[in-house]
């Protein structure tokens, strides 16, 4: 039994699409083979403010560009929701959750079918989104077309079957009375998103809210505001009734007036744990809001010497180096056991050399731009406090500088780290591998959890035992064994500690989205 469960630890769970677009790509198959042309120029079409499922212009004036982190040139300027147009919003997503609605008259299992609808009309507009993303994000088209928008999609289908099964319970209460819950609706539910996964949180933020009959208005990341905005315009293709779905793009400026606004019920957020406080303050300091946040990370990796090396090498690059380092769960704190220290650092050294950087619309290429210049210094200045610190710099370790104006830096990896290094214990959000020598278990459970962060972490061995004691003791919000970066809509994501709290994902999902309301009839023993 021990052994069949150690072989299945062996071979790692079965391979999922973000493995696969791994794999792919690092072996440079004929990955676009099957796939429609990348449109490297696409047409840029909606640039304002979605409301009331109308486009219209800021009523300030404003507007702020964005770019292509491959070339630095500008895109396109995009209009900038100020405080009159979030209270537009919020009235509007208001008005569309009033009793009586048709949104709030709609059956459960029509929410359900509208998401479906939206789920086809983003398959069929699948090469164009991923085009878009990964113009405006500057991710590998093969990531765009093979993660990001199937992913978004998996997602809304989860939860467009979720819509009518959202039951309550009926309850043995004491007395003559009949109990039962009915899971509610939250209300105007504000959702502030970041640039690393556009389209993705965005699906993750829509699909619970809308299967259980919320209204939204969501904020996309200055940086990375086409696809929400093609997306708007196909929520409103799908059928979903005016001001059920309000984008209003802007900076942090635009977030905080909807993490303030009195007539906001709840408010999702995804970014950083610095935002997360204001964001949970402005709760306090407003309506007491419902908040749910997804955070920062500096997520542990543990490899034991018993593990697959080839394996364990591959799957630590790819779960730090994928979408250029810029996941919240990024494995960046690698622990390696002693005696294979020294080969797993020339092992990950060579790897990370071989990781091909470039225009992220050439299917040879794995990794593309940063997503701004203010994100790549602060990169390269983490980059260098690593090198004074003391840490052995073995690969990468600057800007690349041969690639015109594009946020270009070198996949870098760092040895002989310390835990108390600056790069071992703030967020680095970009390509910087961290190799850690530890000796023994338990020393090496306390110093993967010596950090403010609780996001995920992962356990390389073939000792079930050994895997699932390193399990038991992670304090992270999700532990992968033999894998990383594995995702699915069923499964809950989110944080311990400082990396936030509230699961997206999954059933847990729901509750962020619903209020428990508690219904008590009494019942007459006699009739009179
Ligand atoms: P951020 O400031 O936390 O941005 C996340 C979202 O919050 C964006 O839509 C942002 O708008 C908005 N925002 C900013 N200030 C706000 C405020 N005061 N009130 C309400 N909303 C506000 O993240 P960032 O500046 O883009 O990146 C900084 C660091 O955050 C990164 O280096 C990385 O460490 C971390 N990060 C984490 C994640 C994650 O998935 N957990 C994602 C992105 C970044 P603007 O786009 O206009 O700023
Ligand atoms: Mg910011």
């Amino acid at each position: 039994m021990l052994r069949a469960a150690n072989s299945l630890l062996r071979t790692g769970s079965s391979p999922n699409q973000w493995q696969q677009c791994m794999k792919i790509s690092s072996s440079k198959a004929t990955y676009f083979a099957a796939a429609p042309n990348p449109q490297t120029n696409p047409d840029i079409l909606y640039t304002g403010l979605f409301i009331n499922n109308d486009w219209c212009k800021s009523k300030s004036g404003e507007i702020f560009p964005t770019v292509n982190p491959a070339t630095g040139q500008e895109i396109a300027q995009i209009q900038a929701g100020g405080k009159e147009d979030v209270n537009i919003a919020v009235a509007a997503a208001r008005e569309a959750f009033k009793l009586g609605s048709p949104w709030r008259r709609m059956d459960a299992s029509e929410r359900g079918s509208l998401l479906y609808k939206l789920a086809d009309l983003m398959e069929r507009d699948r090469s164009y989104l991923a085009s878009l993303e990964t113009f405006d994000n500057g991710k590998p088209f093969s990531a765009s077309y093979y993660v990001d928008v199937p992913f978004s999609i998996k997602n809304l289908r989860y939860f467009a079957g979720w819509a009518d099964k959202n039951h309550g319970k009926t309850i043995p209460m004491d007395g003559d009375y009949f109990a039962y819950t009915r899971h509610e609706p939250v209300g105007v539910c504000g959702q502030i998103i970041p640039w690393n996964f556009p389209l993705l949180m965005m699906a993750w933020k829509l699909g619970p809210a809308l299967a259980t009959g919320n209204t939204v208005v969501l904020k996309p990341a200055e940086q990375t505001s086409l696809t929400a905005l093609y997306m708007a315009q196909l929520t409103k293709e799908a059928g979903f009734p005016e001001g059920v779905i309000n984008v209003v793009p802007g900076d942090g400026k635009t977030g905080a007036l909807i993490a303030n606004h009195m007539d906001v019920d709840k408010v999702a957020f995804t970014g950083s744990t610095e935002v997360g406080k204001l964001i949970q303050q402005a709760s306090g300091s407003s309506n007491l809001k419902r908040v749910t946040l997804e955070l920062g990370g500096k997520s542990p990796n543990i490899i034991l010497s018993d593990t697959d090396m080839d394996y364990a090498v591959e799957q630590a690059h790819f779960g730090l180096f994928f979408n250029m380092g810029q996941c919240c769960c990024a494995g960046s704190r690698n622990y390696i056991e002693d005696s294979i220290y020294d080969e797993f650092v020339e092992r990950s050294a060579e790897r990370a050399k071989k990781r091909t950087i470039g225009d992220p619309f050439d299917s040879t290429v794995e990794q593309g731009p940063q997503i701004d210049n203010e994100q790549m210094n602060k990169i390269l200045e983490l980059i260098e406090s690593g090198k004074r610190a003391g840490a052995k710099l073995v690969a990468g370790g600057e800007r690349h500088t041969d690639l015109g104006d594009g946020y270009y830096i070198k996949p870098t990896v760092f040895a002989d780290v310390q835990d108390n290094m600056r790069i071992a214990r703030e967020e680095i959000f970009g390509p910087v591998q961290l190799l850690i020598r530890f000796k023994n278990i338990d020393e090496v459970i306390e110093r993967a959890n010596k950090s403010e962060y609780g996001l995920a972490a992962a356990v390389f061995t073939k000792d079930l035992d050994k895997a699932n004691h390193i399990v038991q003791g992670l304090r992270a919000g999700t532990v992968w064994v033999n894998a990383y970066n594995a995702f699915g809509a069923q499964v809950p994501f989110g944080g311990y500690k400082m990396s936030g709290h509230g699961r997206e994902n999954s059933e847990y999902a729901l509750q962020n989205y619903t209020e428990v309301k508690s219904v008590i009839v009494k019942v007459p023993q006699k009739n009179s």
